[in-house]
């Protein structure tokens, strides 16, 4: 039997329950560090779970222009690469190098490093929860002495043959 790990991101799913959870954890996150989740930072964060494909910056102001008074009043740059930046600090959000984008993070409340899968057709990315990676890494460095901070891992190739990948609108 071809038994396989499933990704909730690469298999069919009621995307609306991933926004939902992300909205939940993240106004608990914010209440248990003390710090806001403003209207910006909530509707960014929400545009950001659309769907499982990194959403750049560019492409994130466009949406907020469109969505707050159909373009007239326009969302300033650094105010987004602000919002941007707090969700990031807070773990709500991950910064995907190769894409310059940034996608959702399913398991804000546990500290932890992130690995990514990418489709290179679709963009649609994975993050995954595996901690091997993270060990193989620390033992390496260990070896040479090396003190590693970060990681960025992010594997790009194709995602598992199945019906097509739905994106559901925020709306
Ligand atoms: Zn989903
Ligand atoms: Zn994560």
């Amino acid at each position: 039997m071809n038994k396989r790990a499933k990704i909730s991101s690469f298999e069919q799913h009621n995307h609306s329950h991933c926004i939902d959870n992300a909205l939940h954890e993240a106004r608990q996150l914010c209440q248990k560090k003390a710090v806001k989740l403003t209207p910006l930072r909530e509707q960014v964060l929400t545009f950001v779970w659309q769907n499982h494909k990194p959403l750049g910056a560019y492409a994130l102001l466009e949406m907020l222009a469109e969505a707050n008074n159909n373009g007239k009043r326009r969302v300033a740059p650094p105010t987004v690469y602000r919002a941007l930046y707090f969700l990031q600090e807070c773990g709500l959000v991950h910064r995907i190098a190769s894409l310059n984008a940034y996608m959702g993070c399913c398991r804000p409340s546990q500290s932890h490093q992130s690995h990514f899968f990418i489709c290179r057709q679709c963009s649609a990315t994975a993050e995954l929860t595996s901690t091997a990676i993270s060990q193989t890494i620390n033992q390496a460095a260990k070896q040479t002495g090396f003190s590693a901070e970060t990681e960025c891992v992010e594997v790009v190739g194709l995602l598992p043959a199945m019906p097509k990948l739905t994106a559901t609108s925020p709306q």
